[in-house]
């Protein structure tokens, strides 16, 4: 059978769609804010890739004249002019980015920040948040969010020995903060710590007002460095990244997911002293064959391009954005349904849980996993594509319409009715 090659039919375990079950979605071309699959039918696409699509499939400013780009050759092995643009343009937007370097992927630039935190502060042990997502390198892996829930360190194939240099803390939880900096394999020994800024894999989960700053605080108290990794908000929620909203000014950030205009393009940077510890300046190696491949940088430049050019699609994505989460909550009301719907900029956000906003990745283990599993699929059938899975959010691009939002909403009423009638209707 097609397909029996492929390790569990998928490259990245989110795609099959364990935790909604049914039949795993499977794209056959994507168009603007839609997905299509192989028969031809049209989603609104809210998955987005799991958000590098800020500008929607295909999108003409990225994709128009490929081939004058493929035409100069698709991989070099050495250094050419637009990368070193692309890194003075990403520095205008990003001033904490003083020196940085190109990577693939996301988890490729936190391995690289983390090694480059540890190389300089010469401690080991690297503090991060529960529900957080930085890519699946041994350490990230450890009590993340998205659909990397790893319980098992031995089983999921992580040497225990890992967590010797690994704390994990409750996310807007300031004194679990505290306490785990004062744990054995933490005291004395943190080079940095690691955070989503704005959280967008448990849900979205906006920070508290002074938890970055605590953050912040808390490791230049200890001489060790803050890590922002900003692979889904940067530029998600503007060219200034979630640091740029309330002027923080971590020592290192990571990028990713958009930065290749939707071409695997990933980067790492941040204070000049800091990165220096890189070779060929100092011992530490971070590298690769397709690091700051020149295709992907070209698309990255491009799709920057745009977006400093149209700085009104934010605002158009803004206002859906609002519009999608107010239509959202009118229905939960009209349904009485207590459950807090979440939207910053191009992001929006609801559970299957009663009561407040998740904070933490407590609060999200909690919601109703099936009733989300039951919508998922209603919203499918009418034609919308939602994450298969409830720790992921919505992402809008700057294509989807007010039209599509509206009819999103009318999906999302009639996905209710039929939820409330069951599953026999
Ligand atoms: N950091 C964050 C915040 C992410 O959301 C992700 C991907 N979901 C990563 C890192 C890892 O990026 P990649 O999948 O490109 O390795």
């Amino acid at each position: 059978m097609l397909g029996n090659t492929l390790a569990g039919g998928v490259d990245s375990p989110v795609r099959a769609g364990a935790a909604v079950g049914g039949e795993p979605f499977v794209q056959a071309r994507g168009a603007g804010a839609y997905a299509y699959d192989a028969g031809g039918r049209r989603y609104i696409d809210y998955l987005m890739a799991y958000g590098p699509l800020l500008l929607g499939h295909a999108h003409p400013a990225v994709t128009r004249g490929l081939d004058a780009i493929a035409a100069r050759g698709v991989v070099f092995g050495s250094t050419h002019d637009d990368e070193l643009v692309l890194a003075d343009r990403i520095r205008t937007h990003l001033p904490s980015m003083e020196r940085l370097r190109f990577a693939t992927t996301g988890t490729e630039a936190v391995m690289g920040a983390i090694r480059v935190a540890r190389a300089f502060t010469g401690r080991p042990a690297i503090v991060k948040f529960g529900g957080n997502y930085h890519g699946h390198s041994d350490l990230a892996l450890l009590g993340a969010g998205a659909s990397a829930h790893t319980r098992d360190a031995q089983a999921a194939g992580i040497p225990a020995s890992t967590l010797d240099d690994l704390g994990i803390a409750r996310y807007n939880d300031l004194d679990d903060l505290d306490l785990v900096l004062e744990s054995a394999p933490i005291r004395g020994r943190l080079a940095a710590i690691i955070v989503e800024p704005i959280c967008g894999n448990m849900g979205l989960v906006p920070p508290m007002p002074g938890f970055l700053d605590g953050i912040i605080a808390r490791a230049r108290a200890r001489d060790a460095l803050v890590i922002f990794d900003e692979v889904i908000t940067w530029p998600r929620f503007g060219l200034g990244g979630a640091q740029g909203r309330h002027r923080h000014r971590p020592d290192l950030t990571t990028l990713g997911k958009n930065l290749g205009g939707g071409f695997p393009l990933a980067a790492f940077g941040g204070r000049a002293d800091v990165m220096r510890v890189l070779a060929p300046d100092g011992p530490t190696f971070a590298g690769g064959t397709h690091a700051g491949n020149p295709f992907a940088v070209a698309v990255g430049l491009r799709a920057l391009d745009f977006l400093e050019a149209k700085p009104q699609v934010f605002g158009h994505m803004r206002a859906l954005g609002a519009r999608l989460a107010a239509g959202i909550r009118a229905a939960l009301d009209r349904f009485r349904l207590d459950y807090a719907v979440i939207n910053l900029e191009s992001v929006v956000d609801f559970k299957f849980r009663t009561g407040h906003a998740t904070r933490n990745y407590d609060d999200q283990t909690r919601a109703d996993a099936r009733a989300y599993a039951a919508y998922y699929h209603e919203m499918r059938a009418r034609g919308i594509l939602l994450p298969p899975s409830q720790n992921e959010v919505m992402f809008l691009c700057t294509e989807h319409t007010e039209a599509d939002i509206d009819e999103t909403l009318t999906a999302f009423e009639e996905s209710l009715k039929a939820l409330r009638r069951g599953p026999h209707g």
